[in-house]
C-alpha cells in the first residue's frame, strides 16, 4: 500500500509501524529498506511503535489489575502476574502491542489536526475493514488482493529476505495462533527462534502449569510439537532411503 501511495503521489505525513518485538529478523531488514525508500522519496522516517516492556513481559510478568481476574488466579493457586500464552479468546498481544499503540499515536496527531488513517488491508480480506470516516483502505478501493500486493512488492525489489517464500504469514514468529504447518517451517528454517520458543514454553509451563495460560496450544506444548516434527523428519528420511535403494 505504501509503495503505491508513494508512486501515486498521495500525501503522506507519517508512517506508523507497530513492532511487537517478536518479528522475524528479515522483517526488521525489510522495514529498514522501506524506511530508506520513504526517506529518499518524501524525507520521512517510519515511526516504530513499541511497548516499552514487550511481549514476554505481558506473557510472564504484567501484574493483573482486575479484582475478579486476581481472585480467579488465587482460587486456582496460580500467579497473579502474566497473561500466559495468547489464545483465540485471550488475544491480549494484538491489543497491547499493536492496536493500542497505533490508536494512542493517532489520538496525539488528531489532537493537533484532522487525519486520515490508511490501512493496508487487501481486497480479498475486506471483511476486516471497519466503517470509520477517518479510515481508508486503498488496496480494497483499488481491488488489489494479497497475492497481487505481494507481487507488487516483489516487482519493486521488496522480498522480505524470502520470508513469504517460506511462510504464509509473517507476523510474530512465536504466535500460538499460527497453523501447525507454519510452526513446522519455523523449526526447519529458523532453528534459533525455535529454540527460543522451546525455552519460552518451558517457562510458561513452569509458571502456570497445564492449563490454558501455560498451554502453547490446546493440545500441544512446543516440546511435543518438537518431538512430532522430529519424528516426521525421521520417517521421511527413512522413506527417502527406501526410494534411493
Ligand atoms: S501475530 Fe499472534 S502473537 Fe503476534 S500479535 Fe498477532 S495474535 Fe498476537
Amino acid at each position: 500500500m505504501l509503495l503505491l501511495m508513494l508512486e501515486r503521489g498521495m500525501p503522506i505525513d507519517a508512517v506508523y509501524y507497530a513492532d511487537t518485538g517478536m518479528e522475524f529478523p528479515e522483517m526488521k531488514e525489510h522495514m529498514q529498506k522501506l524506511d530508506e525508500l520513504l526517506f529518499r522519496e518524501r524525507g520521512l522516517h517510519i515511526t516504530t511503535l513499541r511497548h516499552p516492556k514487550g511481549f514476554e513481559w505481558f506473557l510472564y510478568d504484567t501484574p493483573l489489575t482486575r479484582k475478579k481476574a486476581i481472585e480467579r488466579r488465587v482460587t486456582k493457586e496460580l500467579p497473579v502476574i502474566g497473561y500466559g500464552w495468547p489464545g483465540p479468546r485471550a488475544r491480549w498481544c494484538t491489543g497491547h502491542l499493536k492496536t493500542k499503540l497505533v490508536d494512542r499515536a493517532l489520538k496525539q496527531v488528531k489532537e493537533k489536526c484532522s487525519a486520515i488513517q490508511y490501512v493496508g488491508i487487501a481486497a480479498d480480506e475486506s471483511h476486516r475493514c471497519k466503517q470509520d470516516k477517518d479510515k481508508r483502505y486503498p488496496l480494497v478501493e483499488w481491488g488489489i488482493t494479497e497475492a497481487q500486493a505481494l507481487q507488487i512488492c516483489y516487482d519493486r525489489g521488496f522480498d522480505w529476505g524470502g520470508l513469504y517464500e517460506i511462510y504464509n504469514r509473517c507476523s510474530c514468529w512465536c504466535c500460538p495462533l499460527q497453523r501447525i504447518g507454519e510452526l513446522r517451517k519455523l523449526r526447519q528454517h529458523h532453528p534459533d527462534l525455535w529454540r527460543r520458543l522451546l525455552d519460552m514454553d518451558k517457562r510458561a509451563i513452569a509458571m502456570f502449569g497445564d492449563n490454558p495460560l501455560g498451554r502453547f496450544r490446546k493440545n500441544w506444548t512446543v516440546k511435543q510439537l518438537d518431538q512430532r516434527f522430529a519424528e516426521e523428519e525421521r520417517k521421511q528420511a527413512n522413506l527417502d532411503k527406501e526410494v534411493t535403494r
